[in-house]
């Protein structure tokens, strides 16, 4: 195992680092989970996609620069050492993008993929219903043929859909066949959140902002896809229709595995928390139990990093890692709990006036429920990684 970085790849990264230090904002930006601070991430969105930073390992046709999957990696360290701002056009360029990659016709890929990674286009995830969240395939929202128009009609309802309020697109689940099994007969569509029939309802989290949507559909128009830009710009279908399921399963993988949460995230956490330690012991409160936490939670961060190496050497070399992407989630998302239940532990009883740990806290502890429970990701680990019996 050579775990050394090219010379190429070091220069990369001194690039990166020159870049960001230089352009990251000086102060945070507001939460990108409220309006405001939803529209003053997107202007840094836009200056990441003017310098070329915004998808680094896209082609350069649609924004990119062709980087590697481990320059992508020395990226986002260097991204998150640096402390940048929250990716608001996570869901498109993190999960939906490599779906798009893998499913997509090339037009669509042609039109969908530069507009996202310029922040043209914003989507959101609409999987989640009233009555569908961890069984997924118990959605109700519907597509029905409509031949007079040529496409779908769409109704239903989504739920719990991150930044609904602010993006402009949605891709989400719908049933197209309601008498196949459950599985079957799902489609994945892709549809503007301005289409004629959409209600998009903004609400609040318990922590204040008001990041959640609720998208109603009430007989949506997506026509057929003719390959043309204008058809395309009114939604369309990704991958084939009743085949929605399998396409959301790669959409999961990118989720709950190595795109959404790379490692730079929690080790630059980390980094922090090694600097509140030292702050805490300079004053004389450190306890054994506390520096404890602060080492273990530190040593898993560095091991996440070096996990990640190995996954991404199994994209590079062909293997997708599946259902053992959901390993990734139960480790990071209970990871980022430790690690800020740790800083908590330090601050003391001023941990409930400061503001980025603790809001940092109250997000980590959505980790184990978004991207899938935790306990369906153990049940996936213990029926389709390890191959016990489902019962
Ligand atoms: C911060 C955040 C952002 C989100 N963003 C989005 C988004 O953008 N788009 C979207 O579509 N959804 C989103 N979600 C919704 C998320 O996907 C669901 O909350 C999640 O899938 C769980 O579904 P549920 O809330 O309906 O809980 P339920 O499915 O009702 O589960 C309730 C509890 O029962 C447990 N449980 C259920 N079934 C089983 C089982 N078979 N075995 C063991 N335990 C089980 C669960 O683990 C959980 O603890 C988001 C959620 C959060 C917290």
């Amino acid at each position: 195992m050579d775990l050394t970085w090219s010379e190429t790849e070091t220069a990369f990264r001194h690039e990166c680092r020159t870049w960001l230090e230089s352009n990251v904002p000086s102060a945070p930006l507001p939460s990108g989970d409220t309006a405001e601070g939803f529209a003053r991430h997107l202007e840094w969105e836009h200056l990441l996609h003017d310098a070329r930073y915004a998808v680094v390992s896209w082609p350069e046709a649609y924004g990119g620069r062709d980087a590697t999957l481990w320059e992508w990696l020395i990226f986002e360290e260097e991204y998150y050492r640096v402390g940048a701002p929250q990716r608001v056009t996570q869901n498109g360029i993190f999960l939906l993008a490599p779906t798009i990659f893998e499913f997509g016709t090339a037009a669509q890929q042609d039109w969908y993929l530069p507009r996202m990674s310029a922040a043209q286009d914003l989507w959101c995830q609409g999987w989640s219903e009233p009555n569908a969240g961890s069984d997924l395939a118990g959605i109700t929202s519907r597509a029905v043929r409509d031949d007079e128009a040529g496409g779908w009609r769409l109704t239903g309802q989504k739920t719990w859909t991150t930044r609904g309020a602010f993006c402009t697109h949605l891709f989400g689940l719908f049933r197209t066949d309601g008498e196949a099994e459950r599985h079957r007969g799902l489609t994945y569509f892709l549809v503007p959140l301005d289409a004629e029939g959409m209600t998009v309802r903004g609400f609040g989290r318990l922590d204040g902002d008001e990041g959640f949507a609720e998208v109603f559909l009430d007989e949506v128009l997506v026509p057929d896809d003719d390959g043309t830009v204008e058809t395309m710009a009114r939604g369309g279908i990704l991958g084939e229709v009743d085949q929605g399921w399998g396409v959301a399963m790669a959409t999961t993988t990118s989720e709950r595995g190595l795109t959404l949460r790379s490692p730079g995230r929690f080790q630059a956490t980390a980094a922090k928390l090694l600097d509140l330690a030292r702050t805490t012991g300079s004053e004389g409160r450190l306890t054994d139990l506390m520096a404890d936490a602060v080492v273990d939670a530190w040593i898993d961060a560095e091991a996440y990093s070096l996990y990640t190496l190995g996954d991404v050497t199994g994209v590079v070399e062909g293997r997708s890692p599946g259902a053992r992407s959901s390993y990734n989630k139960i480790f990071w998302s209970e990871l980022d709990v430790r690690l800020h239940r740790a800083a908590l532990d330090l601050l003391g009883p001023v941990a409930e006036l400061d503001g980025p740990w603790m809001k940092g806290y109250e997000f980590a502890l959505s980790g184990p429920i978004y991207a899938g429970t935790n306990e369906i990701q153990r049940n996936i680990v213990a029926e389709r990684v390890l191959g016990l019996p489902r019962k």
